[in-house]
């Protein structure tokens, strides 16, 4: 989608630094980490949000099974991780293009603060 910042990233427009992709899913660190691994997981294909995402159900599983793909890759497989999907204002969502946050590497904070 022309304008989307993730749709950038997944042509190539704009730089990133893939850790895993395949036909389906495209996944990239984020460039303001919030854990000593941040990887962004996004579907190729151009939803406004997990919300959006979720009406194409084999495409969510793609993104969910890429981001556990990614957790191993990553080593924090056994370690444990947290997925994050933020979904509007309250959620602090900077951009529409649905994304998989996957976190892990270190002691997590408790969240909703
Ligand atoms: P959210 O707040 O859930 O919409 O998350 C958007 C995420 O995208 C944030 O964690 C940003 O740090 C990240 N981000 C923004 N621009 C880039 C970029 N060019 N490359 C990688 N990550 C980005
Ligand atoms: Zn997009």
């Amino acid at each position: 989608m022309s304008g989307c910042l993730f749709c950038g990233i997944i042509g190539g427009e704009i730089p990133s630094t893939v850790v895993y992709e395949d036909d389906r899913v495209y996944a990239f660190r984020d460039i303001n980490p919030q854990a000593k691994v941040h990887v962004l997981v996004v579907p190729r294909e151009h939803h406004e949000d997990v919300e959006a995402l979720s009406a194409n159900p084999t495409l969510l599983a793609a993104v969910i099974t890429a981001g556990v793909e990614v957790a191993k890759r990553e080593g924090i497989h056994d370690s444990g991780y947290r997925f994050v999907f933020n979904t509007g204002d309250d959620a602090c969502r900077t951009v529409f293009h649905a994304h998989l946050h996957v976190l892990g590497a270190q002691q997590l904070s408790t969240f909703g603060h």
